[in-house]
């Protein structure tokens, strides 16, 4: 819930959901790296730790063009996101499956900034908002790229995931 009355109000109070998305991002995608055991999903996770990183200082310098500071506010959406895949993974040991459930994580988080950043971009576009929009571009095109990253890993770690399951059966 919020109290954003004007669309300028809604576009920072938006700003500030993706801003308490990537830091809750920085620290999933650690453990995430962490628990991969595919280095190459490891490696992926860990460059878009780096991006992730570096997309909060880019927010920093939207909210200065604002003349604006990011509020404290909780993101339920990215929580609950983090919290599904967590749940399903956190007490597995590593293995090919486990990566799978990772990449369905990592994809569901890409999918959720995707909609956001898109979001904000639609309303920065009516508000005049150029400058900002041209750095949230740069966010959206990096998770994008995120997305289609992990997609591509899914298609070698899902045939590894069924030889697993078949060597179990
Ligand atoms: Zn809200
Ligand atoms: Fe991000
Ligand atoms: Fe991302």
């Amino acid at each position: 819930m919020h109290e954003s009355k004007t669309l300028p109000e809604l576009f920072v109070h938006e700003l500030c959901d993706a801003y308490d998305s990537e830091t809750q991002l920085t620290k999933a995608l650690r453990k995430m790296a962490s628990t991969a055991q595919n280095p190459d999903l490891e490696a992926a996770f860990t460059g878009h730790l780096e991006e992730t990183v570096g997309q909060l200082k880019v927010l920093d310098e939207v909210f200065a063009l604002l003349d604006q500071k990011p509020k404290a506010k909780h993101s339920d959406g990215i929580a609950g996101v983090l919290k599904e895949e967590s749940g399903d993974q956190d007490d597995m040991p590593k293995s090919a499956v486990r990566d799978v459930v990772l990449i369905g994580g990592g994809r569901r988080a890409e999918h959720y900034e995707i909609a956001a950043y898109g979001s904000l971009i639609a309303m920065g576009e009516e508000l005049d908002y150029a400058e900002a929009c041209q750095k949230l571009r740069g966010i959206l095109a990096q998770e994008e790229a995120a997305d289609k990253k992990l997609a591509g890993l899914a298609k070698k770690i899902n045939a590894d995931a069924h030889k697993e399951s078949m060597a179990k059966a």
